[in-house]
């Protein structure tokens, strides 16, 4: 099963493709995880990311072909958040091309901006990447990840100003890929308001 999970900032992406792989055995590439590996040695990357603005097409392409290749792809895949925009898709389309792979699933979680912007202002993280909401999925001790017992943050990307840029740059690059997706009829919207196991629910009853 190789699959694509788009949707908004606060849609829920990352939590779905944690239990997606979990669940199905399958690989989990994420381009913001990447990305935000790669910030810690790139101060142009990581001025991208706090302000909320997209990474070049190219650095991205480059890290996903480069991640493709080390993990393989036979076991299946999830892409979460990428591809972001059109450019991104075709390079995408011409990836799996080289590889005789193809796509069986796009997924859009579906969320309108309010509840994105509540959801992302309780959102709390841990740098083991565990991820946690202040009061819909609190940690055990308040600020403490329940994994390592690190200190849990809030990312510079997840204030107020920079969600809303994240999701005018969401509309006006990444929705057009829902036409994009639309025609191959691989394309499924999934109602992002349920809670995390309604979410997954529906999305596993695509995934055979
Ligand atoms: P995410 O964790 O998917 O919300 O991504 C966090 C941030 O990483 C985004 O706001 C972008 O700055 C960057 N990013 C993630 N995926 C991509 C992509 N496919 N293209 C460009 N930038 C990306």
């Amino acid at each position: 099963m190789n699959c694509i999970l788009l949707g908004p900032p606060g849609a829920g992406k990352g939590t779905q493709a944690k239990n997606i792989v979990k669940n199905f055995n399958i690989v989990h590439f994420s381009t913001g995880d990447m990305l935000r590996k790669a910030r810690k040695s790139d101060g142009v990357i990581s001025e991208l990311l706090s302000s909320g603005q997209l990474v070049p097409d190219e650095i991205v392409v480059d890290i996903v072909k480069k991640s493709l290749e080390r993990n393989g792809v036979e076991r299946g895949f999830l892409l979460d958040g990428f591809p972001r925009n059109l450019r991104q898709a075709e390079q995408l389309d011409l990836m799996l091309k080289s590889k005789n792979v193809k796509i069986d699933k796009v997924f859009l979680i579906d969320i309108e901006f309010e509840e994105a912007v509540n959801r992302i202002a309780g959102r709390r993280v841990c740098e083991c990447e565990a991820s946690y909401h202040v009061t819909m999925l609190p940690p055990e001790k308040v600020g403490k990840c329940d994994y390592c017992g690190a200190d849990l943050v809030q990312r510079n990307d997840d204030e107020e100003s920079v969600v809303r840029d994240r999701f005018t740059i969401y509309k006006k690059q990444t929705e057009p890929l829902i036409e994009y997706y639309k025609k191959t009829g691989l394309f499924v919207v999934i109602d992002g308001l349920k809670d995390e196991k309604g979410v997954f629910r529906q999305i596993s009853s695509y995934i055979l």
